[in-house]
């Protein structure tokens, strides 16, 4: 067994046996990293309230050779959302950012960037309102769509080459953008709106923490996370699926008549 040590942000923590948890981190060199914190909900575990969903954690533990599951040594906090004062939504969808990242032990060539994305989504959502936090849930999903390879042409109509457009087509199957004039002829391809494709074009140049601070209207939200749900259902089968998905479907966050609709600011 060796003795290991990585800064980490725990994704998730199950029951394990009469006094012990399993944790499921994501670590900037390994990806997904799965750890028995033996004790930890004993009362006088010294592990009290460092093991938290959302919390970025420096772990020491025993890597076993050849298992998925490792032991936990040691574990010192380094950030800690205030839970407290986070609203209902801002838990939610930062709990779904941290189910997506479960799925992707496949690539862990890109880990640092992932755990960065990750990292900065969970400050922002340690501080946003409701819109903020739907916004950057996005940010987050676009980003990741974009760190796993994926970097859809959005700048013009694939097939014209025209910069601008009533309303846009994508072809999700292609990967490919078209005017309202070049897509017509298709009539099996999502429609979008200007502002949405505009929003996602920012999305994947900007830095993730300015991109979820921006300003967007409900009824591009809705039609920003109609486009991600379906880039993710034709792309990436491993995200099929998530618990918090159906959550988040189930919560109509981002059905464009909600509540918040009609009001202008956060
Ligand atoms: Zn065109």
């Amino acid at each position: 067994m060796a003795l290991k040590k990585t800064v980490a942000i725990i994704l998730r923590t199950m029951k394990m046996g009469e006094t012990s948890l399993l944790l499921t981190l994501y670590s900037r060199e390994v990806a997904v990293l799965k750890l028995v914190a033996k004790g930890a909900r004993s009362s006088k575990s010294r592990y009290s309230g460092i093991l938290q969903p959302l919390n970025t954690v420096e772990v020491v533990y025993y890597e076993k050779a050849n298992r998925d599951l490792h032991t936990l040594s040691q574990a010192t906090v380094l950030d800690s959302p205030d839970m407290k004062t986070m609203g209902p939504d801002s838990i939610v969808l930062a709990m779904a950012c941290c189910e997506m990242a479960t799925r992707l032990e496949a690539y862990s060539a890109v880990s640092t960037t992932v755990f960065d994305h990750l990292s900065v989504v969970i400050s922002v959502f340690a501080r946003a309102g409701e819109r903020s936090a739907r916004t950057a849930f996005l940010v987050f999903q676009v980003k990741l769509l974009q760190t796993l390879g994926y970097s859809p042409e959005l700048e013009r109509c694939s097939r014209c080459g025209s910069e601008s457009a009533q309303h846009w087509f994508f072809d999700f199957h292609h990967v490919r953008l078209f005017c309202h004039q070049c897509g017509s002829e298709h009539y099996r391809m999502d429609s979008f709106q200007p502002e949405t494709i505009r929003s996602l074009l920012y999305f994947l140049s900007g830095e993730l923490r300015s991109a979820a601070e921006m300003s967007v209207k409900s009824l591009t939200l809705a039609e920003i996370y109609r486009f991600v749900d379906r880039f993710y259902n034709y792309h990436l089968p491993e995200m099929q699926n998530l618990k918090s998905l159906k959550v988040l479907r189930q919560m109509k966050l981002f059905n464009p008549d909600d509540s918040l609709a009609s009001s202008t600011n956060n």
